[in-house]
């Protein structure tokens, strides 16, 4: 027995006025600085107020929010006692709303200890709704939820299917303002996102359908939404494949680019879809020389690439992931992506093949990499060798 979690999406133009049909008499908005500069925040109030109900909002998540952070956002939320908790951002800003549902309903509980088996109560006071301004996490669609550990300059992947947000809100006009550099960062994300979630160990008939249809999008709008970001025919159907990949490896898994990306990403502060991005070719040429099979062919056949024997798929898609990141200027290396000496970079290497094995993500792939593997791993991507081993 298996599951298909998905929130109730809304999705296409005036995706937003959903917010007027809502019952209820409070809802509370947890969002970063930007959206509220935007105007997105009173965007969502004048919606929010036709539906009859009082908001507040919390303006303050920070990137790559840390625990602290939300906690202290927790005590106006508490206060206010909202029967709606709405997320209004990039990943950052819908995984700290996850964050403070949780606490808002188990007051005191200790978010490290959240796992897929946790006893916890949700829905008893809110319901989480979801507006992703980025088109990228697919946060508003999984349950799962990353939290930075800003003493140890960790990841915290973190989660619970209880978590999932009641409804996402995919409306094409937020993303419209996404500077260039963010469109191509998250785009890449929803391209790892699809190419792991159907590749990865836990992938079934349900999310392969929306892993392939999220890869398919990004390689055939990223660069128009690149290009020119008032696009809008390319920003909704980017929009609408990030939740798609959301849905998609939120219900089979992601893997190797997923652990490399979050440990380098933590440790030379990356973001994150540029960093797991970055990964994707090398950790398909790796898992492709692995004993199992693999099923990047198909990727490569549904895309038109020619896939021949699985072998030439490979190739053949780790060819058009790297003429898409070159097309949008996304880095291929490690040393395009930052600027580090070999000495230094090699003096880390040790930490971060620790927090990429650390990450549960990495025993999902076809093939798991021991220790040494890894730090081979990273030492090609920093010079951009093919993975020969
Ligand atoms: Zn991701």
């Amino acid at each position: 027995m298996w599951y298909f979690r998905s929130p109730e999406i809304v999705f296409g133009e005036d995706a937003l006025e959903h917010l007027e049909t809502l019952k209820g008499q409070r809802a509370f908005i947890v969002t970063d600085a930007v959206m509220l500069q935007l105007g997105f925040v009173e965007l969502i109030g004048y919606h929010l107020r036709k539906a009859g109900l009082e908001y507040r909002f919390f303006a303050e998540v920070a990137q790559e929010p840390t625990l602290g952070a939300v906690q202290a956002g927790v005590e106006s939320l508490v206060a206010f006692q909202p029967d709606w908790i709405i997320g209004l951002g990039g990943g950052s800003a819908l995984d700290a709303a996850k964050a403070m549902w949780i606490l808002y309903e188990n007051p005191g509980f200790d978010l490290t200890n959240l796992g897929p088996c946790t006893d916890i109560t949700l829905r008893q006071k809110a319901r989480l709704i979801a507006i992703p301004t980025t088109s990228g996490t697919g946060s508003e669609c999984t349950w799962a939820l990353v939290l930075t550990d800003p003493v140890e300059n960790r990841k915290l992947g973190l989660g619970s299917p209880e978590a999932l947000p009641d409804i996402a809100i995919i409306d094409p006009i937020l993303p419209l303002k996404m500077p260039p550099r963010l469109t191509a960062d998250t785009g890449f994300d929803v391209l790892t996102h699809g190419i792991e979630g159907y590749t990865a160990s836990l992938y079934n008939d349900f999310s392969d359908g929306v892993c392939l249809k999220a890869i398919q999008l990004v390689f055939e709008y990223l660069p128009r939404a690149f290009k020119d970001g008032c696009d809008r025919e390319a920003r909704e159907k980017m929009h609408n494949a990030a939740t798609l990949a959301g849905l998609g490896f939120g219900n089979s898994m992601a893997a190797l680019a997923h652990s490399l990306g979050h440990s380098f990403g933590a440790i030379f502060h990356v973001p994150h879809g540029r960093a797991v991005g970055l990964f994707l070719p090398y950790t398909i040429q790796f898992m492709a020389r692995g004993p199992l099979p693999t099923r990047f062919h198909e990727i490569s056949r549904f895309l038109g690439l020619g896939a021949g024997a699985p072998a030439a798929g490979a190739i053949n898609l780790v060819k058009a992931i790297r003429e898409l990141a070159t097309a949008v200027g996304q880095p291929l290396t490690i040393r395009e992506a930052i600027d580090i000496s070999p000495e230094v970079f090699e003096a880390a290497l040790d930490r971060l093949a620790a927090n990429a094995e650390a990450d549960s993500v990495i025993a999902m792939g076809s093939r798991i990499p021991t220790a040494e593997e890894i730090a081979r791993l990273l030492w090609y991507a920093y010079e951009g060798k093919e993975v020969d081993f």
